[in-house]
């Protein structure tokens, strides 16, 4: 149960959100048991998801996020046919928001392999990169560009208290149950006049954000605001449009304080994600009464697992469609991922498993020979 807001500490009342059935899907598209909620905080305007007993086990044992390879990237997106990864667009963007001096020293915290800290420094190699994370996993990723002394796991030393030029963060603060401690660690760590940059999910760009089991906190430009003016940070930029359903927040440590922002209550546009993702499995179901030929999945992210979960016969389901290569090599409960092109001609039935603001757009260029019924999330 949740009984306290993770930004302001205001008591929370009722879910805004709990799953139909007892079942949770991760943000790798794991099925976990036990249910979703979700409260909204009308204080600050912040949404959190109570963590479920699965999850310590999920982190202990299956949150080793794309170790696997080196090369292996997230598709961030597909542009007359050229494809753009998650990792090199989040380098250009850190590079157009953040003024870094020479030979600044970077700190990539909650880094996992630190993809983006490694890119940064194939346009920048005066950076100085060092890297924090609560577990060992990373370390072999981690010596192929930080020197030994520039790693820490679990306890950050005394020497690197005001030390820091910028602090980065890519996709970490979602998963905290503790937001306040990790932005204040990051404010403790930088030097005076530093940038603190970090990317969270934009639950308003993108809704699954909302049922996704093992994101703990959904921010809105107000609750980042309220987090980060808390901690002592000048709010110099909370920009929603510069990645693909994501805020990209910029701060600094100074005593100049935040310019104050006009908040709106966004209750109502959380309320209606809720009842959106409240009646998706009806509507995933009412599609799968409708006949029982073979189908497949367009989409093995979050969305084409979420689907997968929600349906009654999932023997019915061949296959998953993916554009990315990377993702092609590989399975999904259970099931192959494969290249949309190679859609197998038995196949009648398609479940379009993909964000719906790209989903028909994304559909329209596909060209098979069979005759499909298609749904559309
Ligand atoms: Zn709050």
């Amino acid at each position: 149960m949740m009984n306290a807001c993770n930004i302001c500490n205001d008591s929370l009342d009722v879910p805004v959100y709990e799953s139909v059935r007892a079942v949770s899907v991760t943000s790798l598209c794991q099925v976990l048991d036990g249910p979703t909620r979700v409260w909204h905080c009308a204080n600050c305007g912040h949404t959190q998801t109570a963590p479920l007993p699965a999850l310590e086990k999920f982190y202990a044992e299956d949150y080793h996020i794309l170790t696997t390879s080196e090369e292996e990237d997230q598709l961030y997106s597909v542009r007359d046919g050229k494809k753009l990864f998650r990792t090199e667009h989040q380098v250009n963007t850190l590079l157009a928001k953040v003024n870094l001096s020479l030979n600044a020293r970077v700190l990539d915290y909650g880094c996992g392999k630190a993809a983006t800290l490694k890119a940064l420094r194939n346009n920048r190699d005066d950076v100085v990169p060092h890297v924090f994370d609560v577990g060992n996993q990373y370390r072999d990723f981690w010596n192929d560009f930080v020197r030994a002394e520039n790693q820490t796991v679990n306890e950050v030393p005394g020497e690197w208290v005001g030390y820091f030029d910028a602090v980065i963060s890519f996709f970490a603060l979602e998963h905290v149950a503790g937001p306040k401690a990790f932005v204040g660690e990051a404010y403790r760590l930088l030097r005076d006049g530093g940038t603190f940059y970090f990317l969270v999910p934009n639950l308003f760009a993108n809704s699954a954000d909302l049922v996704v089991a093992d994101h703990v906190n959904h921010f809105s430009e107000s609750s980042l605001h309220r987090l980060l003016s808390d901690a002592g940070f000048a709010v110099r930029e909370i920009d929603g449009t510069a990645h693909n359903s994501a805020w990209v927040v910029v701060a600094e440590k100074t005593n100049v304080d935040s310019e104050p922002i006009l908040a709106t209550s966004v209750a109502g546009k959380v309320n209606a994600m809720a009842e959106y993702w409240g009646e998706f499995g009806d509507r995933v179901r009412a599609f799968e009464k409708a006949n029982d030929t073979e189908a497949a999945i367009y989409g093995s992210g979050f969305y084409g697992a979420f689907i997968h979960a929600s349906l009654d016969r999932v023997k019915s389901v061949e296959c998953f469609l993916d554009q990315n290569p990377h993702r092609q090599k590989q399975t999904l409960l259970g099931k192959p991922i494969l290249v949309p092109e190679a859609l197998p001609e038995t196949v009648r039935r398609l479940y379009v498993g993909l964000n719906p603001r790209v989903a028909r757009e994304e559909l329209a260029v596909m060209d098979w020979s069979q005759e499909l019924e298609v749904f559309f999330p």
